[in-house]
């Protein structure tokens, strides 16, 4: 039997197009996810495109015979751990949940993981570890700053406890990969992000507006000292991330320890720029009106990504522009997210 990869989260927005690189570079994969952020129907998806499709464990990371038993019924090489609660806002509200899946829910599967023989791990971490960056571009040996909510703490945490793990013992090989701000979806159109609920984030909260599900964007803030006043961040296309993955992977054979890598564009764009090319790929006028600042946003936040290109060999393939068309085809071709699915034979 060949050894497979297993992907904590494989049905979510990064997980599935993840999970779709690996099936086309040739893995094997498992997915275990317990589908409170996503749907089936992203990994049939997946299989559609990649013909032929992962195997499926449904269940939860903070399962401890769960993660047993999947270790147990096949020889698993390395493991990617996406799975994670992401939402900044929740987060505040219920910050038990957070640390129990983003915190615990690491610690179980790095547990189960070493009691199976299992040292090869990628960790979704996030460049909001960084808090407010003193400097742009944001190397990896800028300090961690103190993240303003339990989500950006609970990643920090994983960290830490995955750098105490990899101190230990030198069995472990560990990428912790701080994203910047994924944005666009699978040029197929077939999957994407699908957020429940209103979008936090800019990108799905202007294709909602561009497809009519929300009347008008708020800009949180004009007055930041930018060049335009309005924030900046580094949006890095989906599947060059997922690509960032397949790479990570790779260097944990070469290379023991633990590695630290941004993955980012290494430029940032405002949010006026963004309204704009988004208007530009579709067609279609974003309404706006300018609001107060949110709270806990930092001005600027770009990736110095030279360090990933240099050590994995990754650089980003996609631009502006096909973040923007990418991420139109995916919100105009299924409005409703997977729950659109019914209309699937009119999409292919
Ligand atoms: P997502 O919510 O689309 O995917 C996460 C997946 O994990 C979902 O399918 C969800 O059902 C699953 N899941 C959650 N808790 C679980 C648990 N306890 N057991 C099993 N499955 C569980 O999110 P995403 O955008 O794909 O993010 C993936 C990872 O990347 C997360 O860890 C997130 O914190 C991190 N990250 C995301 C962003 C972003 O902007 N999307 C930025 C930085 C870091
Ligand atoms: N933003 C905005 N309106 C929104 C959502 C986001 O103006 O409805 C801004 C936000 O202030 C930030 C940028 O868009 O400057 C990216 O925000 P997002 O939440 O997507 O990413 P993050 O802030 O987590 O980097």
């Amino acid at each position: 039997m060949n050894s497979s990869i297993l992907i904590t989260g494989g049905a979510g927005y990064i997980g599935s197009h993840t999970t779709l690189a690996l099936l086309q570079a040739g893995h094997e994969v498992v997915v275990l996810d317990n589908l409170s952020n996503s749907s089936r129907e992203s990994l049939t998806r997946v299989a559609q495109l990649a013909g032929r499709a992962p195997q499926f464990v449904e269940g939860d990371i903070c399962d401890a015979k769960l993660l047993q038993s999947v270790f147990a019924r096949q020889p698993i090489q390395a493991v990617l751990h996406f799975a994670g609660l992401k939402a900044v806002g929740e987060s505040a509200l219920k910050p038990l949940a957070y640390y129990r899946n983003n915190v615990s829910g690491t610690l179980q599967l790095c547990q189960a993981m070493g009691d199976a023989g299992i040292y090869h791990l990628v960790f979704s971490s996030s460049a909001t570890v960084y808090g407010e960056p003193s400097l742009v571009p944001i190397g990896e040996n800028c300090p961690v700053g103190i993240p303003t909510n339990p989500y950006g703490r609970s990643k920090l945490m994983a960290e830490e406890l995955l750098q105490d793990l990899a101190r230990s013992d030198n069995r472990w090989r560990i990428a912790v990969l701080r994203y910047f701000n994924p944005v666009g979806a699978h040029p197929s159109g077939l999957i994407g992000e699908d957020p429940r609920g209103i979008p936090n984030n800019l990108l799905p909260y202007i294709s909602q507006v561009a497809v009519g599900k929300l009347k008008e964007l708020a800009v949180f803030g004009d007055d930041y000292s930018t060049p335009d006043g309005t924030g900046v961040r580094d949006y890095i296309h989906v599947v060059d991330l997922a690509n960032g993955h397949l790479r990570a992977l790779e260097a944990l054979e070469r290379r023991p320890g633990l590695g630290v890598w941004n993955l980012g564009a290494g430029r940032g764009y405002s949010v006026f720029e963004m309204i704009r090319a988004f208007e530009k790929a579709s067609g279609l006028s974003v309404p706006y009106i300018i609001a107060p600042r949110r709270a806990g946003d930092v001005a600027e936040c770009w990736a110095d990504a030279a360090k990933a290109e240099k050590e994995l060999g990754w650089n980003v393939k996609h631009q502006l522009s096909d973040m923007m068309n990418d991420a139109w085809r995916w919100q105009s071709l299924n409005p409703d997210g997977y729950r659109s699915a019914n209309d699937l034979d009119n999409i292919v």
